[in-house]
């Protein structure tokens, strides 16, 4: 039968002699495996149809699991995302979050038109940290694990203040705190982001401005909560926490010419290739703030 459908790439696995499965999601029809035969030979017609993070409508032949593309267009190729470094490693891990976090029965049009935001958002070179982070709160509610963040997740208490925690399923007050001795102190703007994070639409989100030290604590509050209630490792998912954990070093010492790694001086590049030699050890985000004080917005 065929079947025509819009979808983004969110994976892409070479298959066979110059051919290779895409898996594209789509806003009707969940996930699809499709087969683009040639999709690697140079002059395929269909080699930019098949890279990852490529919007486009997807025309193709399928009985069994796998579909086999006929014929299919771009409609917009996100090629902002393959050109930066950084861009390519948030949006990554964003389709990535697609094809492993989120089942096959909670992939529908919500999630389809959110990864589009998102996927939209960093290639118009919004700020990265701020749309991964709400992208990944529309994940965990695409999931059915959003947080409670306006009420104590123990005892409903509604006013603060609060503690964040993944144990206890978000907010714990005062009172509840001695339930959770691992839940995150996090500052009030922070709260305030992941309040908006939750009720977002991420194609509405504008461009926002937030001090590092509350990214850090969106980014460790989010981390903890997914590796909780998501936990799968994802391959992307390294690389970009230490790309993050390096945008939040202190700025070193004037940069003299690097006199060679051999004197110990730790490596202040990004990891670039290695992506599987270091992993982060698991649980190392259970301190609310090492260093930096929670502090209030102005
Ligand atoms: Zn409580």
């Amino acid at each position: 039968m065929l079947y025509r459908m819009e979808g983004i790439v969110i994976r892409g696995t070479d298959y066979g002699e110059g051919n290779k499965i895409v898996t594209i999601l789509t806003p009707s029809h969940g996930k699809q495996g499709i087969v683009v035969k040639g999709a690697r030979k140079p002059k395929s017609r269909y080699s930019s149809l098949a890279q990852l993070f490529t919007y486009g409508d997807f025309s193709f032949y399928k009985s069994g699991q796998l579909g086999t593309l006929n014929s299919g267009e771009i409609i917009e190729s996100f090629r902002e995302l393959r050109e930066g470094l950084d861009a390519a490693a948030y949006a990554a891990y964003a389709v990535e979050l697609c094809d492993r976090a989120v089942g096959e029965e909670d992939a529908g049009s919500f999630l389809f038109h959110q990864l589009k935001a998102c996927l939209t958002a960093l290639a118009q070179g919004k700020d990265a940290q701020i749309v991964i982070r709400a992208f990944e709160m529309k994940i965990v509610a695409t999931a059915g694990y959003a947080p409670l963040l306006d009420e104590c997740a123990s005892c409903g208490r509604a006013n603060g203040p609060f503690r964040f925690s993944t144990l206890a399923g978000g907010a714990l007050c005062d009172g509840c705190r001695y339930k959770d001795p691992t839940a995150l102190e996090l500052g009030e703007t922070t709260w305030k982001l992941l309040r908006l994070f939750a009720a977002l639409d991420l194609r509405r989100l504008g461009q926002i401005s937030v001090k590092d030290v509350y990214k850090k604590q969106l980014r460790l509050a989010m981390r903890k909560w997914m590796d909780h209630h998501i936990g799968v490792k994802l391959k992307s998912q390294n690389f970009l926490d230490q790309w993050e954990k390096m945008a939040e070093l202190p700025p070193a010492e004037p940069r003299a010419p690097r006199r060679g790694a051999a004197e110990g001086a730790p490596d202040d590049r990004p990891p670039a290739e290695d992506r599987s030699s270091e992993e982060p050890p698991a649980g190392t985000f259970g301190k609310p703030s090492d260093g930096e004080p929670p502090g209030e917005s102005p």
